[in-house]
């Protein structure tokens, strides 16, 4: 698919037409990773972050947030609760909080690696190499870093350096991750203020370019509490090319990415669910996606966790939401897939490079 025809499925508003798209997205979604859906614990670490990304309300300048840090017997809690409702996998996300340090998510990932069957995907920022290679060592699988946006440009306004010398370098920490041996993922969001129609997709081809295993969209969410809450027109790109942040292109990137990536794991993102709380994750999942993220954060933390205000779940305890997560899926026809769940992206390549090895 060319960067013409990403543009034109982008643009198209023909129903009918769309029919198509999300057709066959699906039947490409049941052909490469099968009907199952695999469900991963989210576990919500802490909402300390040293960062000031301009989108995000966990930003570190954001006073009216309450910060919290769960200790490690309650992440590991987390990770036995998730064995009980029989998922596969545990994601640890926090913002890039230092004080949470190398030797902590270390311990921590041992001792869920050593007392259960799960998974372990971090989400945890951009963290130094030496961390990222000691915690592959301990234990972890994946590491999920969103670049957002691959226009240079809007990425640094968007995301400013940690300090004035520092260069945050997303696609270079990417390929470190995978060198490392990790099943990497990352993604973008849809409809940031000055982001394209060209640049969403040269997102998209770059999905495939960059061979992820695991790609991640979802709709900017306004947080009244950060910059682009409140946003200035200069901000926004012409009217004619601003991409809109809503529910429909987050659909069709998603399509699109499932018919460039076949074999890349797609989640139903939380995001989806909180501008549509009725059909958000279910359409998702007809147009693409393979994966939810059911969050199992203790209920006294996870309205803390506030990236965007409204998130879908935010208060309901980790047994409400398995209900209403395993009940979706049924409702759907669709089985819950059992294992791990790793990318038949990641695992193709795990193949293919032990057997240029042996060469
Ligand atoms: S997007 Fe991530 S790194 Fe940026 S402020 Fe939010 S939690 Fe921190």
């Amino acid at each position: 698919m060319t960067h013409q025809d990403i543009l034109h499925w982008l643009t198209c508003e023909d129903d009918g037409e769309l029919e198509t798209l999300w057709r066959r997205a699906d039947e490409t979604r049941a052909a490469s990773v099968g009907d199952e859906i695999y469900l991963r614990g989210l576990v919500e670490v802490s909402n300390y972050c040293c960062r000031l990304c301009t989108y995000c309300g966990l930003r570190a300048d954001n006073s009216s947030l309450y910060r919290y840090r769960m200790d490690a017997d309650e992440v590991v809690d987390c990770a036995r609760q998730a064995v009980s409702f029989g998922y596969g996998t545990v994601v640890l996300q926090a913002g890039e909080d230092f004080h949470l340090s190398g030797e902590w998510f270390e311990d921590v990932i041992s001792r869920i690696k050593s007392e259960t069957p799960v998974a372990v995907t971090l989400s945890l920022g951009e963290r130094k190499p030496a961390e990222l290679e000691r915690w592959k060592k301990a234990g972890a699988d994946r590491y999920l870093l969103r670049f957002e946006t691959s226009n240079r440009n809007l990425f640094d306004k968007i995301h400013p350096p940690r300090t004035p010398n520092e260069y945050s370098d997303r696609m270079d920490l990417l390929r470190t991750l995978s060198e490392i041996g990790y099943e990497v993922g990352s993604g973008v969001m849809i409809g940031i203020p000055g982001q394209t129609w060209a640049d969403l997709a040269n997102d998209i081809l770059a999905f495939s370019g960059w061979d992820l295993d695991m790609v991640g969209v979802g709709p900017f969410i306004p947080h009244p509490a950060t910059p682009l809450g409140n946003p200035s027109p200069s901000d926004f790109a012409a009217p004619t090319e601003q991409v809109p942040a809503t529910e429909l292109m987050t659909y069709k990137t998603l399509a699109l990415t499932r018919l460039l990536c076949p074999t890349v794991n797609l989640p139903a993102t939380t995001a989806l669910a909180t501008i549509n709380p009725k059909q958000g994750r279910e359409l998702a999942l007809k147009r693409g996606a393979n994966i939810i993220m059911p969050n199992i954060t203790p209920l006294k933390y996870r309205t803390r966790y506030e990236i965007y205000p409204g998130k879908a779940a935010k208060n309901e305890t980790a047994e409400e939401t398995n209900g209403k997560v395993v009940g979706q899926v049924s409702r759907m026809g669709r089985t819950i897939g059992s294992g791990r769940g790793d990318s038949p992206h990641y695992r193709k390549n795990k193949v293919l490079n032990a057997h240029l090895k042996e060469l």
